[in-house]
């Protein structure tokens, strides 16, 4: 199942996830929130929370502070490192505001105190998650529900900022439709139009949870690969190509090339040694030029970026 790196807009009902040790909570919650129209998961430690983030897709966490192991202020930290568009509300008892304060520092949306009054939780996580709503809709691609530019590049300087902090590697691929304006011409707009949606379903096909992908413009797309070095997202890369070859897509017989293609620019981030390290633009650039390359030889094939040409 796809998270929030995946995410798309949709009339489902939002997941929410319930973590309480104490089990008669969990209950308590799963049956409350299931009336106001939410899908609700329990987890009953934070082990068990991580690992349901993991595999579900979840917008909304409601955290018990004080569990036995793991306890919520954990969780919360590792929810934020790794997923950022999961909101959390944290759930702490009396006598504890300083504590909550040191949460919403951390990223918690909101937070609610034990005794729980019920009213007072349904708004509150129905008004966090109208404000998720919004931001989706600001991150989003209209056209092929994938993430926008400006997205795209928010989450690029997070992902470079972790890359360097962890010292793990990071990839981008610049994915660019062959000779898309010929196809617009020959098939139609609408057609075209399609076609990118196909492209973009395409590209999340291949793509691991933790990818990011994006439009960046027109008919040219971007993914990020985390915990991906050059010879790896080359694979990805050339998995990618492959697979858009051999798809069928509306009319394109009727292209000079029989068939509708993308080239692909692969970079990996320099982390550089020391002080100097390679900007985002820097990162971008190179596949842009890597994607120049690869248009340049013929189309329909992969090229990999020049480390020489860090910025
Ligand atoms: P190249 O192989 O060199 O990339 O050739 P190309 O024709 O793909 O490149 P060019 O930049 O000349 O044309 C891009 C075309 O993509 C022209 C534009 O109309 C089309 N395009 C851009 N955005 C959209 C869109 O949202 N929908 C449709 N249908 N077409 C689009
Ligand atoms: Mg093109
Ligand atoms: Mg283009």
């Amino acid at each position: 199942m796809k998270s929030d790196t995946h995410h798309s807009i949709s009339d489902a009902r939002p997941a929410v996830l319930v973590v309480d040790d104490d089990p008669a909570v969990g209950e308590f919650l799963r049956e409350a929130l299931a009336r106001w129209g939410y899908h609700v998961l329990v987890a009953h430690s934070g082990q068990e929370a991580l690992s349901l983030l993991d595999h579900a897709s979840i917008d909304f966490a409601i955290l018990d502070v004080r569990m036995p192991g793991m306890d919520g202020e954990k969780v919360l930290r590792a929810v934020r490192e790794r997923s950022p568009d999961i909101q959390i509300m944290m759930m702490t008892g009396y006598g504890s505001i300083d504590d909550a304060v040191k949460f919403m520092q951390l990223g918690a949306v909101d937070y609610v105190t034990k005794p729980l009054i019920l009213e007072e939780l349904r708004l509150k996580i129905h008004r966090a998650l109208e404000e998720r709503r919004t931001r989706m809709l600001s991150i989003t691609d209209s056209k092929t529900g994938l993430f926008n530019h400006y997205y795209l590049m928010e989450r690029l300087e997070e992902e470079i900022g972790r890359a360097r902090r962890y010292t793990r590697p990071l990839s981008v691929l610049m994915i660019d439709v062959d000779h898309f304006k010929e196809y617009n011409d020959k098939c139609g707009h609408l057609a075209g139009d399609e076609a990118l949606r196909q492209l973009g379903r395409y590209c999340e096909e291949i793509s691991r949870e933790s990818d990011i992908i994006a439009r960046f413009g027109g008919e040219e797309f971007v993914m990020i690969l985390t915990e991906t070095d050059l010879a790896s997202a080359r694979i990805v890369a050339e998995r990618l190509r492959e697979c858009i070859e051999e798809a069928p897509f509306s009319c394109e017989e009727r292209l000079e090339a029989g068939r509708l293609t993308v080239s692909i620019g692969v970079a990996q981030l320099d982390v550089g040694s020391g002080v100097k390290y390679e900007s985002s633009s820097s990162l971008v650039n190179r596949a842009d030029h890597a994607l120049y390359l690869a248009k340049d030889r013929g189309r329909n094939r992969v090229e990999a970026a020049d480390p020489e040409m860090v910025a």
